[in-house]
């Protein structure tokens, strides 16, 4: 194969305690999957079902790496939330199998461009400009199910410069990753690669440029990261 320019490198996410990296494919996230996070965004959980959206997986950023402040806003938010990689194909998965293609876990900031995902959520309009940007996806370590198994409760909390912003419980989730994973089959072929991010509990706010954000989930480790200038 002769490309026209070189293709672009292959995104990926460390594995913890290991030397490989697991290759992203696509990045799947959960929308409205905490009630209280339904709540303080002015929405009524017993009303709204989560929903899905996406971000390209070039929108990671690796473990101890600083995302820069991205264009175009000056209300980027944070979003804490547990991180589902997939290892096997699915395609209309019941529940009671989905778990079986899950590869492992990790800890996921969904940052966001608040003020552009109001903006265009009060206008009917797709979120992508408020979700899908570059270095919108610091993602921990990712570590393998068959050493942690599969989290359904635990704490999940954020800080930003020590101070404590987001405190819940994975079992506080309004769909379980059995019951996401299951759901979102049914629309698309799920592959080797995919990374789903399950939404993020109450607590969600500003960052700004310098900002040292500490992010954990029980059972996996913590993700730090910082905010950096514009480039
Ligand atoms: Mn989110």
């Amino acid at each position: 194969m002769h490309y026209v320019f070189d293709p672009p490198p292959q995104p990926s996410i460390p594995v913890a305690g290991s030397s490989r990296h697991f290759p992203v494919h696509r990045i799947y996230c959960v929308g409205r999957n905490y009630a209280a996070h339904v709540r303080e965004m002015g929405g009524n959980p017993d009303r709204e079902l989560p929903f899905f959206f996406l971000k390209p997986a070039s929108a990671l950023v690796a473990p101890g790496c600083a995302a820069a402040y991205p264009p175009g806003t000056t209300n980027l938010h944070h979003e804490v939330e547990l991180v589902v990689a997939i290892g096997r194909p699915a395609a209309a998965i019941s529940t009671a199998q989905a778990l079986e293609v899950v590869w492992g876990y990790a800890v996921g900031n969904d940052l966001t461009r608040r003020d552009l995902q109001l903006a265009a959520r009060d206008k009917g309009r797709p979120w992508d400009f408020g979700k899908s940007f570059d270095e919108s996806a610091p993602t921990s370590e990712l570590h393998p199910s068959n050493s942690i198994g599969h989290p359904s409760k635990g704490a999940i909390w954020l800080k930003v410069n020590g101070i404590e912003r987001q405190r819940s419980d994975l079992e506080q989730m309004i769909w379980t990753v059995p019951e996401i994973i299951s759901e979102l089959s049914k629309f698309y072929h799920l592959v080797p690669g995919d990374l789903i991010f399950t939404g993020t509990p109450e607590g969600v706010g500003p960052l700004q440029v310098e900002d040292r954000i500490e992010a954990g989930i029980e059972r996996l480790d913590t993700l730090s990261h910082g905010i950096r200038q514009p480039t």
